[in-house]
């Protein structure tokens, strides 16, 4: 291998309270929580939309409620609510969602179904950002950190407008990959515990067609009606269930890594078709990475044939929609002052320092948390250790595989988010360290936003 020495270049500084990494599914929640509490806040996302994975790979939203319908008498209480309720609320006035549907099978995994439109919620969440005095960075990436022993005194952004140093008080990292903390000098991990996926949009088929298919052959597990085309009542979630002898579709479609729970907000669309693939050392590398996205391609096209061959009536089926690059589920696991566990999720574990509660668990009904209930997310599982004035939020905390496969999930990442952003904020503001900021005044905060915390 050969060297090149970069010489070193004198680039502008931007001053800022807050600076969010990644505008994705937390640090849409993120940003706009920071610039609510008062804090002229950053937000550097490297694509040209915000969403992230939310609007990428995801099938619905799980989840805003607790798994109340698993457990006969334990009554319904929706869960998360702030922020992330009042982007569904905008969503709701623009036709960009199913609304919170019940689940009428399948309701021990999720009680209820929130299913969206990818497209207007890219636009809702950017108007929300703007609505909130963002400054927003589309297009731009983080790609170093200006260290000053344990603090951050500012990140290395890198857009079409050249390099730039942004200046802030308190950053919080939701790149999903964990971007920021590794160049922070934060300890991380790379556990590839999971198989990466690309997720199609599937046009010219017909989720009636698809539930008839899975009903006449005994296959149907996941049943929801909601709100699609701007009628209520209708088909909105199915999955599929093995059934012997095997369906040709299920079993061609499992050699390809092919999801079969589809969700939907408009007629003769499938929104996500999701396609795995299980990656060789981590999706940080980027031959593997390089690698993986061609076999993903490949995969998109087969499942479109599939879906053509086998589901009668969606003869016409085609892609109108990919995600742009492959979606992780787990990248960098960073080390922060709390790791939440498996027997704190299933044992409904309450925290004196709760920034949320939270009540999926994506393995349901093999692993469920106890009577229905909901567990805390610490504040102090957000702080990156041995950094002053760091948060990791979303996919990039909890180190246990089963224990992820809860605090993973979007609304996680999203309450995550507006903990984050608000605490965040309240240290800038008040000059504090994030150990330094008192519990009582960032929970006063989250109470008044509208966070539930269980009482
Ligand atoms: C295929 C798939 C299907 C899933 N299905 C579901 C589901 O049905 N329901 C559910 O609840 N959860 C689901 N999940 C889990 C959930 O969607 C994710 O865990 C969650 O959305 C992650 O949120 P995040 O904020 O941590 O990261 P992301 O939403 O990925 O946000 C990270 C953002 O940071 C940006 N970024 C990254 N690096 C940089 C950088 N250096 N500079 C600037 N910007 C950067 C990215 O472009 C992105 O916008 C799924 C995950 C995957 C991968």
């Amino acid at each position: 291998m050969q060297y090149y020495n970069e010489p070193a270049k004198k680039i502008p500084i931007r001053n800022f309270d807050v600076v969010i990494a990644g505008g994705g599914t937390g640090g849409v929640v993120a940003a706009i929580a920071s610039a609510r509490t008062g804090a002229k806040t950053a937000l550097i996302e490297g694509k040209g939309y915000t969403g992230g994975i939310v609007v990428e790979g995801g099938t619905a939203l799980h989840s805003f409620f607790n798994l109340w319908k698993a457990f006969p008498g334990i009554e319904k209480r929706q869960v998360v609510k702030g922020i992330p309720q009042e982007i569904i609320t905008r969503l709701e006035q623009v036709g960009g969602t199913t609304g919170h549907a019940e689940m009428l099978k399948g309701y021990d995994y999720d009680s209820v179904c929130t299913a969206i439109d990818t497209e207007l919620y890219k636009l809702v969440s950017l108007e929300m950002l703007q609505d909130a005095s963002v400054h927003v960075f589309l297009n731009s990436f983080v790609r170093g950190v200006i260290m000053d022993k344990l603090k951050i005194q500012g990140i290395i952004v890198e857009s079409r407008s050249g390099r730039e140093a942004f200046y802030a008080q308190s950053f919080v990292d939701c790149t999903g990959y964990g971007d920021l903390c590794a160049y922070a000098g934060a300890k991380f991990t790379e556990p590839n515990d999971y198989p990466v996926a690309n997720s199609i949009g599937v046009a010219g088929v017909s989720i009636e067609k698809y539930h008839d298919f899975l009903s006449k052959n005994n296959a149907l597990s996941h049943y929801c009606e909601g709100k699609r085309s701007g009628e209520m009542n209708k088909i909105i979630r199915l999955d599929a269930k093995r059934v012997k002898p095997p369906l040709r579709f299920l079993k061609e479609g499992r050699r390809i890594g092919m999801h079969t729970v589809i969700t939907s907000v408009h007629d003769d669309y499938f929104m996500f078709v999701k396609l795995n693939k299980k990656m060789k050392n981590s999706p940080t590398n980027r031959d593997d990475v390089s690698q993986t996205e061609v076999i993903l391609r490949q995969r998109m096209q087969k499942a479109v044939n599939l879906i053509r061959k086998y589901i009668p009536g969606c003869e016409k089926a085609f892609i109108t929609r990919t995600s742009p690059s492959l979606c992780i589920r787990r990248g960098r696991l960073i080390d922060c002052d709390y790791d939440i566990s498996l027997e704190d999720i299933v044992n409904a574990q309450r925290f004196e320092d709760e920034i949320m509660v939270y009540g999926f668990h994506d393995l349901a009904p093999f692993i469920q948390i106890k009577d229905g209930g909901v567990y805390g997310i610490p504040y102090r599982a957000l702080l990156v250790k041995d950094i002053e004035n760091l948060y990791a939020t979303g996919m990039m905390i909890t180190k246990d595989f089963k224990a992820h496969m809860s605090t993973r999930n979007t609304v996680s990442c999203m309450g995550q988010g507006q903990g984050a952003g608000t605490a965040a904020a309240l240290c800038a503001l008040n000059e504090l360290h994030s150990r330094e900021l008192p519990y009582s005044l960032l929970r006063k905060h989250l109470l008044k936003d509208n966070v539930y915390l269980g009482e």
